[in-house]
Parts: structure tokens; sequence; C-alpha cells
């Protein structure tokens, strides 16, 4: 079977900056989508800073940062416009495909660009943002990050990041959970009126790693109609592995189907943002992945992974 998938997150965008897809060796780039059999690519704005302790008076401020990345993939949609094209709604996704195109959807990891400001989030929405993580690895000022420190991981979101989670329900973006605190993502199941998402995340239960999610909150996430993007770095998929192996990511697919059901399974790559060698390489061996999982999954649980529920969450989210 052929299949078209959509990936929820990659970094991209940031992590070639100013390199043209056409010198870029990374994981992914217009060719290799359209070889891998891309619907739509996630693209992350990440928003690159240092910890919060090292910040230095003239770094460049985090919504800059989001502003200049945002210039980036304006330009590259520009430039492949021959194969990719902006999609905003699941009409779009649809629309594109008809006419041959890969769907580009613009996500943002790490609302520290928000810089604590409420209002950037209705220009994100503006711009054509319709996901993004609430923070990344460090504390901002919505929240906490995942953590080896049972305190640390137990604390909730902060006055802001519930503000931000109320606002991007009523704006219809996708609240994306990877990489926070596990009290943050409690927080958010219980304010959220929206499914929400771990974009890039994988099943703590098979990997002991603070960055996968327990098996409570799979569950929590899959009660929410939302999805759990798979993650291919090797780190989160076997302790300390250096490579992805597909059996791997098929071990964390059937964990996850079995906790919080078929219905919360999409893919979350993480392309270009992760160091470990995969067994299939980049993009281009996406359907050596789907191969394996045909083994274990009847067509229409492939379909649902692949591309139905992520489409689901979309439309749930965002309205038609
Ligand atoms: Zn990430």
């Amino acid at each position: 079977m052929n299949m078209r998938f959509i990936d929820l997150h990659c970094d991209t965008m940031t992590r070639k900056g100013d390199v043209p897809f056409a010198d870029w060796t990374g994981h992914v780039t217009p060719d290799k989508l359209r070889r891998g059999g891309a619907l739509a690519q996630c693209f992350a704005l990440f928003i690159l800073t240092r910890e919060p302790e090292l910040r230095k008076p003239d770094d460049m401020p985090p919504h800059a940062i989001f502003e200049r990345c945002f210039e980036i993939y304006r330009r590259e949609l520009g430039i492949h416009s021959q194969t990719l094209s902006s999609a905003l709604s699941v009409a779009d996704i649809t629309a594109n495909a008809r006419r041959g195109y890969i769907s580009s959807i613009l996500t943002v990891e790490d609302a520290v660009a928000l810089e604590g400001n409420l209002e950037y989030l209705d220009d994100w929405f503006a711009k054509g943002v319709r996901m993004a993580t609430l923070l990344w690895n460090y504390e901002n000022e919505l929240g906490f990050p995942h953590s080896r420190e049972a305190a640390r991981m137990g604390l909730g979101l902060k006055p802001f990041g519930k503000d931000v989670v109320r606002r991007m329900n009523e704006l219809g973006i996708i609240i994306d959970v990877s990489h926070l605190s596990d009290g943050g993502v409690r927080d958010v199941a219980e304010l959220s009126r929206k499914p929400f998402v771990a974009s890039h995340s994988c099943a703590r239960a098979l990997c002991d790693h603070s960055r996968c999610l327990s098996d409570d909150l799979l569950r929590l996430i899959g009660e929410s109609g939302g999805v759990i993007g798979v993650n291919f770095f090797g780190i989160f998929l076997r302790r300390d592995s250096e490579v992805t192996l597909i059996e791997d990511i098929v071990r964390h697919v059937l964990h996850i189907r079995d906790k919080a059901g078929i219905g919360a399974l999409a893919f979350g790559s993480d392309f270009d943002g992760i160091s470990s060698r995969l067994e299939f390489d980049d993009y281009s061996g996406m359907p050596l992945l789907a191969a394996a999982l045909e083994r274990y999954l009847p067509p229409r649980e492939m379909d649902m992974i692949c591309s139905g529920n992520a489409l689901r969450v979309m439309r749930e989210v965002w309205g038609a």
C-alpha cells in the first residue's frame, strides 16, 4: 500500500537556517518529502535560545528569533512553490493534495517567543501558525520543562501558561505538550476544551527518559481526542541508543496503541532535530517504516496513524 504521511514535527527550518534546500543534506527537503510520500509536513520554527541563566543582554530576543525563522520559512515556501503549499486548514490540505502539492503547516517550538505577550499569539495565528509547543527544555513564562527531579516534574503551568492555553483554544492553534513537565500536561488536560497533542514524544514505559510520556499521560492525551506523534530519536526509543531502529518505533507504536488507543497515534519524526543514525536514513525512507508497521496494523489503522488521526485533530481544533 502506498501511504501518504503527516509528520507533526521537524526542526528543519531552524537547523538549516540560511542554507538553501538545494545544499541541505539533512532529513527533510522538498525532494525527500516527495519521495517519502508526504501529504503534509509540520515545519517548526524552533526558537533556539540559551538557558535562561546564561542569556546575555545582547542575545537576540526570542520574539526576534521567531521573526527571523518566519522569514526563512516564508522564503523557502516561495522558492519551492512547485512542491510545497501552505495549509491553514484541512480543506487546504485536501485541495493541495488534489493539485499535487505537499502541504506545509507552520508550527512553533517554544512559546518563549511570546515573551509573555498574549497579543503575539494573535499575530502568530495571522501569520499561519497552527500548532505550538508551550515550551522547550527550559523554564519560560508559561511553565516548566520535563525533568528527572520528581518535584520539578510535578510543577504545573504558570498563570500566563493557562492564559495561553485558553487563547490557543479560542484561536484554533493546536496545543503541543512535548517537552512539558508532567504537571503541566495535567493542567493542559484539565483546561483545554479542545484535543491537544504531544507532537514528538515516545512512551516512558519503554524508554525511561523524562522527555517520554508516562502511560497515564498517554491516556490523558488520547482521552482529549488528541494524538502522540512518535519521535524517531534513538535515545527516546531505547535507552542510550545511538541508532533509530524501525523495530523500536514499532514497539512504541504498539505500546501507545495499547495504552491510549489507535486513535491517539501519529508520527512526529523530529527530523533535523535528532542526531541518531536512522535505519531508514531520512524522510525518503518513510515507506520502509510503513512496510514494517503493516505487519502489525490492518489497513484502517495504518491510515489512522499515517494521516487520519492528525487530520481529525486538525479539523477539531482548526475548524473545517
Ligand atoms: Zn523538540
